[in-house]
């Protein structure tokens, strides 16, 4: 899993590819427990969260670096973490709702939840991690960079060189 710094970086990116450029997001890496707190549930098994304060344009996205599969699907869970801030405005709404049998409620987050994992899934096959390169292998990119300077250097003198007169 990268460092919180790249994830950061990642997630500055990211915020203009899903627009949602206008939102300040922080980032927190938390343990399984505190996770746990964090979500109000007895489960321990969440990646990760995003709590949002849509008047502000602020959100909170916690990820479980205690999650057994977090070094795989860290990528995925900030993708699905800040698509759940497009449907902030619709939460609310949603909790408004007084439906006795909590059936309207549960059901609309139900569905939120599969419909982010299928659009976490989508926008990392059409935006994959390979964009971030430049962040997660700094070291190589920057050499890869320098030696491509290099070359061109080495071309530009090469085709400036006067043409040396062959024999007929
Ligand atoms: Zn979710």
């Amino acid at each position: 899993m990268p460092t919180k710094e790249q994830i950061e970086q990642i997630i500055r990116e990211l915020q203009k590819v899903l627009h949602v450029q206008d939102w300040v997001i922080q980032l927190y890496l938390v343990s399984q427990y505190e996770m746990k707190d964090i979500m109000d549930t007895d489960h321990y098994d969440h990646a990760g969260c995003c709590k949002r304060f849509p008047d502000r344009k602020e959100a909170h996205i916690s990820l479980n670096i205690d999650h057994t599969r977090i070094d795989e699907c860290w990528y995925l869970t900030v993708i699905h973490e800040m698509l759940h801030i497009h449907t902030s405005a619709l939460d609310d709404i949603v909790m408004n709702i007084t439906d006795e049998e909590d059936y309207g409620r549960k059901h609309f987050f139900y569905e939120n939840e599969t419909l982010n994992c299928s659009m976490e899934k989508i926008i990392a096959g059409i935006y994959p991690i390979s964009n971030f390169d430049h962040i997660l292998n700094e070291s190589a990119y920057t050499t890869l960079k320098a030696a491509g300077e290099t070359l061109s250097e080495l071309v530009e003198s090469i085709s400036g060189a006067t043409p040396t007169t062959r024999g007929e």
